[in-house]
C-alpha cells in the first residue's frame, strides 16, 4: 500500500456500485477530479453479482465490467478500494473526510492478479460473492471480473503458512501492512452507499432462515450467472436439479410486521426475469410466482410480464402465510388463493425463492449530517424537482441510497447528482482556484 496523507479533489463519491460509478464518471467526464471510495476490495456493488438484467436480458457482467474498467482507468478518478469514511468536517464550504484503508496484505503495485497465490492457499472459505454456495481461498482476487484485479488476504482466516508468499512471482505479499488513515478534501460529496437485502431469517413464518431450500433472490442470481458456483441451478440441501420452483413476492416489503411498509420496486421484475431465465435453464420445471400485486412500472416492463405469462410461468394471486418443509426438505407453501374464492392451499415445491426487499445500506446521519426519512433512506426535501439534493448543502445522494430503485433509475439519478454537484462546485468556487491533487493515491 502506498503512503498517502491527503488527497484534494473536486468531489468525493462514497460507494462504488453502479450509481456511484456513474456519478463519478459523469463528473470526471466534465473535467472534475473525483475520489471514489469503496469499502469492499472491488467496485461493482450488487449489480456485478447479477446474472442478466430486466427487461433486455443483457448479460450483467458484460455491461457492468466496461463501466468498472472506465472508472479504474479514468484520468480524473482516483479509485480507493477497501476504504471507509470515518468522519467528515466542513471547513469554509469544503469537506474534509477522514478515510481508513484496510490492509490487503498485498502490495497492489506489485500484484499482477495472476492468482498463483490462490491456487497455493490451503484455506477454503464460503464465498460471500456466491452467497455462500461456492468456495474461495483465504487469499484471493475477489472475483473473476473484480476491479482492481488485485489479491487480498482474509487475515482472520489466514494460517500464516506462507505458501502464497513462496509462489508469488512478484513478491507482492506483505504481512506487515497496517490500516492507514488519510484525508480527502472535496468541494462536494455524492452518497451512493446502496442497499442491503431483507435477511431471509427476518420472517419466522417463512422458516426464519432455517429451511435449506428457501433462498433469497440474490442466490438465484448467482445460480443463474455464467460465472456462478455450479454452472447449473441446483438446490442447496442435496444438489438436486429442482423440478418445481416458487417465488414468494413481497417477502420483506409492504410488510408492517417487519417495519418495511414500502414497495421495493424491483422484486416483481427480478422475479419475472429469473422465472424466464429458469425456463431456459430448466425447460421442464414448473415455475410459480405467488404475488399480491404485480408492479411493472418501467418502459417495456409490462410487455416483459406478458411474455412471461405466455411462456407458461404460473402467476398465483395470494399472500403466502407460511412456509414449512416436508420429510424430503421440500418447502411447503401455505397460501390463500384470491382468484379461487379465497381457498387456502398447501403446495410443496423443490425450491422456494424469497423476493426479498431493499433496506437502506447505511445511515448517513451521524457522519454526513444527512437526515433519513421515515423509510430509513436519505431524506430528500424536494423529491419531485430535485431528487438528489439532501438537507445538507453540498451533499447529494444517488441510487438506492436514496430509496429502492432499479439500475435504469440509479443511472439516471447518478447523472442528476453529478449535475447538481457540478453546479454546486461552480457556485461555491467562483473566484477560487481549481483544486489539485497533493499526492496521488491508487486502488
Ligand atoms: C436479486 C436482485 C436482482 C436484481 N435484478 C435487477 C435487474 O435485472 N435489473 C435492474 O434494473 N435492477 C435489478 N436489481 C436492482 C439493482 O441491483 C440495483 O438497482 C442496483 O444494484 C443499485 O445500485 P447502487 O449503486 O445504488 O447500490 P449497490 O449496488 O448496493 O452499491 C453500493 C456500494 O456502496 C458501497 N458502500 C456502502 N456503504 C459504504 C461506505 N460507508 N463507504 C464506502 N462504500 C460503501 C457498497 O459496498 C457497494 O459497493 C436487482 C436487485 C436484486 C436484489
Ligand atoms: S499476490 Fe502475487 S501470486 Fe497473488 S495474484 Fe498477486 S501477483 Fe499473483
Ligand atoms: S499465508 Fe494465509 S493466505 Fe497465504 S497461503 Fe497460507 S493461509 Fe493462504
Amino acid at each position: 500500500m502506498n503512503t498517502m496523507t491527503r488527497l484534494n479533489v473536486d468531489a468525493l463519491v462514497v460507494g462504488g456500485g453502479i450509481a456511484g460509478m456513474q456519478a463519478a464518471l459523469d463528473l470526471a467526464d466534465q473535467g472534475y477530479h473525483v475520489a471514489l471510495v469503496e469499502k469492499e476490495a472491488s467496485i461493482g456493488g450488487k449489480m456485478i453479482m447479477l446474472s442478466k438484467v430486466f427487461p433486455t436480458l443483457d448479460c450483467c457482467s458484460c455491461i457492468t465490467t466496461p463501466k468498472m474498467s472506465a472508472v479504474a482507468h479514468h484520468d480524473n478518478i482516483t479509485l480507493l478500494t477497501t476504504c471507509e469514511v470515518q468522519g467528515i468536517e466542513e471547513n469554509g464550504g469544503a469537506f474534509r473526510a477522514q478515510v481508513l484503508q484496510k490492509p490487503r496484505y498485498v502490495d497492489v503495485d506489485a500484484c499482477t492478479g495472476c492468482r498463483q497465490c490462490e491456487y497455493a492457499c490451503p484455506v477454503d472459505l464460503p464465498s460471500a460473492f456466491d452467497r455462500e454456495l461456492g468456495a474461495v481461498r483465504a487469499i484471493r482476487v475477489p472475483f473473476s471480473t473484480a476491479v482492481p484485479q488485485k489479491a487480498m488476504i482474509d487475515i482472520d482466516n489466514c494460517l500464516l503458512c506462507g505458501k502464497c508468499e513462496r509462489v508469488c512471482p512478484t513478491d507482492a505479499i506483505d504481512f506487515t501492512q497496517q490500516p492507514e488513515s488519510f484525508e480527502v478534501e472535496a468541494g462536494a460529496v455524492v452518497l451512493a452507499t446502496g442497499f442491503e437485502l431483507t435477511p431471509t431469517d427476518a420472517k419466522k413464518e417463512y422458516g426464519g432462515g432455517d429451511l435449506l431450500n428457501v433462498v433469497d433472490a440474490l442466490v438465484l442470481e448467482r445460480l443463474l450467472a455464467p460465472t456462478g458456483p455450479y454452472g447449473h441451478v441446483l438446490r442447496p440441501s442435496d444438489g438436486k436439479e429442482p423440478d418445481s420452483i416458487a417465488y414468494v413476492q413481497c417477502a420483506g416489503s409492504r410488510d408492517k410486521t417487519l417495519g418495511v411498509e414500502y414497495c421495493s420496486r424491483v422484486c416483481c421484475m427480478y422475479a419475472i426475469k429469473q422465472a424466464m431465465l429458469l425456463s431456459g435453464a430448466l425447460p421442464l420445471a414448473d415455475i410459480t410466482i405467488y404475488y399480491m400485486d404485480i408492479r411493472t412500472f418501467g418502459k417495456g416492463y409490462e410487455q416483459f410480464y406478458q411474455n412471461a405469462k405466455a411462456m407458461g410461468i404460473e402467476f398465483v394471486k395470494g399472500k403466502v402465510a407460511k412456509i414449512t418443509e416436508d420429510d424430503e426438505q421440500n418447502p411447503v407453501v401455505r397460501v390463500e388463493v384470491v382468484d379461487e374464492e379465497a381457498q387456502i392451499v398447501e403446495r410443496a415445491h423443490d425450491l422456494v425463492v424469497l423476493s426479498v426487499g431493499m433496506l437502506p445500506g447505511y445511515n448517513p446521519e451521524p457522519l454526513y449530517a444527512v437526515p433519513t426519512a421515515a423509510d430509513g433512506f436519505a431524506s430528500i426535501p424536494a423529491p419531485n424537482i430535485r431528487p438528489t439534493v439532501t438537507d445538507h448543502p453540498g451533499i447529494f445522494v444517488t441510487g438506492t441510497a436514496a430509496g429502492p430503485m432499479d439500475i435504469v433509475d440509479s443511472i439516471v439519478l447518478a447523472g442528476a447528482a453529478a449535475s447538481e454537484a457540478a453546479a454546486y462546485l461552480e457556485t461555491t468556487r467562483q473566484g477560487q482556484p481549481a483544486p489539485v491533487e497533493m499526492e496521488v493515491a491508487h486502488a
